[in-house]
């Protein structure tokens, strides 16, 4: 077998070209979609990141500002300036960029992100509204798992899923959006004894690690669906995620390449949060 490739860029066009259309009209309405990135860091992936972003908001027809408060910035300012933000009318989404200076705790900080701008799901009261089956943006990538899935046309329902990590960012949340749509899901994590037979026991396998190569074809069993949203750099610097897409691609039915799977579709989908956002904010 030959697993599908299940390339998340036509799915990313469709989201982006929707989310434009949105803004576009919003903004001839007198409201310009508005997104704050709040950064304390000088790590240079995160400054790639965030000119990404923002390059990718402005294109969508989304105003992007880049606060930066520098890698020694503390607690009170970090909060000070999200809670500046969170009274912010015209603000639509605030992103608070990590890794946040040593000491200062990300969920902490989150917490002072208001619900209705927390367009990255980041804020914990996110993640428990999401638990309760309350309203909150869900974080974006563990969304674009979910759509992914169903752009290809997979079938949650009953469907025995295993989420390979357990953070809050990714693995929890991703956790939760499954059972919502009444897979059976297990998580695994570091601790999990014997992972090959964990995975292989799901239909749907999800790596959400940051370990290079570390679903083989011995983790995943025949016909099985594979989602790689480890983000690694190889040695030689390139972009790789935690399948080894070699080995896994003659077991799988599908899976997700690194780059060009869940990457793209995470960053439509935030967008589509601000966007969202606005509307709400536009009509109320
Ligand atoms: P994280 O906070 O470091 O969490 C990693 C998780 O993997 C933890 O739950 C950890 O278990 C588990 N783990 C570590 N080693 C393991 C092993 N050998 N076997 C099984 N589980 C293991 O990372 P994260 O923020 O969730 O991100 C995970 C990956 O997704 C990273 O590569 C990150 O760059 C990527 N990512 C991609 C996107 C995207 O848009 N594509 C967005 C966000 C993150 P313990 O809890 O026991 O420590």
């Amino acid at each position: 077998m030959t697993a599908e490739v299940l390339s998340g860029k036509e799915l990313a066009a469709e989201i982006r070209a929707e989310a434009t259309d949105k803004a576009q009209r919003l903004a001839a309405e007198g409201t310009v979609p508005t997104l704050v990135v709040v950064t304390a860091t000088d790590d240079e992936g995160s400054a790639w990141y965030v000119s990404s972003i923002k390059k990718a908001a402005e294109k969508t027809g989304i105003a992007c500002e880049v606060r930066d408060l520098g890698q020694d910035a503390d607690r009170k300012q970090i909060a000070a300036e999200l809670d500046t933000l969170a009274k912010d009318g015209t603000v639509h989404g605030v992103i608070l960029q990590t890794p946040l200076p040593k000491g200062v705790s990300a969920p902490e900080m989150a917490s002072h992100i208001a619900l209705r701008q927390d367009v990255d799901g980041a804020n914990p009261l996110s993640l428990g509204n999401l638990v309760a089956g309350l309203w909150a943006f869900p974080p974006a990538t563990a969304a674009a798992v979910i759509r992914i899935l169903k752009h290809y046309g997979f079938r949650l329902e009953g469907m025995t899923a295993a989420v390979v990590g357990r953070s809050t960012v990714v693995g929890k949340p991703l956790a939760h959006l499954l059972l919502d749509e009444n897979a059976t899901v297990t998580i695994a994590h570091s601790r999990t004894l014997d992972l090959p037979k964990v995975t292989r026991a799901a239909q749907i396998v999800v790596a959400a690690v940051g370990r290079t190569g570390l679903i083989t074809s011995e983790h995943v069993s025949p016909g099985a669906i594979v989602i790689d949203v480890g983000t690694n750099q190889d040695a030689d610097g390139n972009l790789v995620g935690d399948v080894d897409a070699v080995s896994v691609k003659t077991v799988a039915k599908g899976l997700t390449p690194v780059p060009g799977g869940v990457g793209p579709v995470t960053t439509a989908l935030l967008l589509a949060h601000v966007v969202k956002s606005a509307e709400a904010h536009h009509a109320s």
